[in-house]
């Protein structure tokens, strides 16, 4: 959420913004919502403020014996506490518009982040790792894990219906030691480990920017009044909500939990195998900084580069994309997504995704902190995946394949795997 003054100081900024993320928007609708909250705001003030002057008149002509007088001022005041009643429900009524209609302001973004219309359009920053090129006819993940018993999705498919899968023996195995491995490197650069409530209120959905847009995209336990997560982001960020924090140094959390998302929209998109499946294990990194965009910047490159820490772990060829406008979502200032090779698509697969939000989650979830004058800001919040599985499960089988359709267990994963150096074929 940004601040409304800003909005409407900045109101071409913002519609432009909204225009680039590909949403629709009416920033005069806003400001005329938001003019009539004001001219109401004063009308009920002055109101009360003639209502209180009046009861204390009453008093005076009480103790100086005017009854009949008092009497009749009595009856006005009552009669204006009627028209206050009114203009309060209107007032209440254009409140509520108008915190709705903020809910769907979007974040501005960063003056560095591409123009575009789709994630075609998003631009190549580096490339790191070699390409290699089989001189055997390589097997898709899918094969690979019928070959060695990893994940059985036809049963997953018959308990859970579509997009969902069963992890098996080493299947289950490299799921976790990735998963390890992600949250040791992290921890390594001072994230604290959590363990997150996954099913939670509406409101933290909200706060954390996830609602009212993408409702869709999120499983509604409709008994409870809660809903779950698509990404431990909410539950972190949540965390302080409401809050005065101290970031002398950035706030560094990192949860692994299940994520859940409906994938409306993706309607026959990676239909195959465990690329896109309806609830996966995501270890996340959430950092919470001061207000200061030089700090914020320089945080979301390090969380980038912990992530691209594990693809050289897992000798993994990947390449970082600035994510370009109409790639972004409402809430995003600033976007990174790093894409790890795949050898049966023959292309490069998003595996992480990189985001400074600014101070847009803060506002919402009213996260602050007290600068060295002792005034309280917005605190900035960043995020980005650590490791993400099954998918990253994907480029791990595919790349790390051997002829006989053995699987090379990269160096830095063996500790996790019980040191073993291959999955062999039985
Ligand atoms: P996001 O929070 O949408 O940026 O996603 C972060 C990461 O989670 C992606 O880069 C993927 O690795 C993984 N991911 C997101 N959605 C899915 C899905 N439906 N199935 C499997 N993995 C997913």
């Amino acid at each position: 959420m940004l601040d409304i003054n800003w909005i409407r100081e900045h109101a071409n900024e913002v519609e432009e913004a909204a225009r680039l993320k590909n949403m629709s928007l009416s920033i005069k609708e806003l400001i005329d919502t938001d003019d009539r909250r004001r001219e109401l705001i004063t009308k009920v003030e002055k109101l009360r403020g003639q209502r209180n002057k009046g009861s204390q008149k009453v008093g005076q002509l009480m103790k100086e014996g005017r009854k009949e007088e008092a009497e009749q001022l009595r009856g006005e005041i009552r009669e204006l506490g009627g028209s206050i009643e009114q203009w309060d429900k209107e007032l209440s009524e254009t409140e509520k518009e108008y915190e709705r209609q903020m809910l769907f302001v979007p974040n501005i973004v960063s003056k560095d982040t591409p123009i575009g219309k789709s994630d075609e359009d998003n631009v190549l920053v580096r490339q790191v790792g070699e390409v290699t090129v089989r001189d055997f006819v390589i097997k898709d993940h899918i094969q690979l894990g019928e070959l060695h018993d990893l994940f059985d999705v036809p049963r997953g498919v018959k308990v859970s219906g579509s997009r969902s899968y069963y992890l098996k023996g080493d299947g289950v195995l490299l799921h976790r030691a990735v998963q390890q491995l992600a949250l040791d490197i992290v921890m390594k650069h001072g994230f604290m480990p959590m363990d997150v409530p996954i099913m939670v209120r509406e409101e933290a959905l909200i706060n954390t920017g996830f609602f009212p847009t993408g409702r869709d995209q999120t499983y509604a336990l409709e008994e409870e009044d809660k809903f779950l997560v698509g990404t431990s982001e909410v539950p972190l960020i949540s965390y302080y909500a409401g809050e005065v924090v101290d970031v002398t140094e950035p706030i560094r959390l990192a949860a692994v939990s299940t994520s859940f998302r409906s994938e409306v929209g993706s309607a026959g998109r990676d239909v195959r195998g465990l690329y896109r499946v309806h609830q996966f294990a995501k270890v996340e990194m959430v950092v919470l900084t001061e207000a200061n965009d030089e700090v914020s910047e320089r945080v979301h490159q390090e969380i980038t580069s912990y992530a691209e820490q594990l693809l050289e772990a897992l000798e993994l060829p990947y390449r970082v994309m600035a994510v370009c406008t109409g790639d972004m979502s409402q809430k995003t200032y600033k976007q990174y997504d790093i894409e790890t090779w795949m050898p049966s698509r023959q292309a490069y697969g998003e595996t992480h995704s990189s985001s400074n939000l600014h101070d847009f989650q803060a506002r919402r979830s009213n996260i602050r902190y007290r600068d060295q004058d002792g005034q309280l800001k917005y605190v900035h919040t960043l995020n980005n995946t650590a490791a993400a599985s099954p998918r990253i499960l994907i480029p791990l089988l595919e790349n790390h394949q051997l002829e006989d359709g053995s699987i090379y267990i990269p160096k830095a994963l063996r500790p996790y795997m019980g040191g073993r150096e291959i999955i062999t074929c039985t």
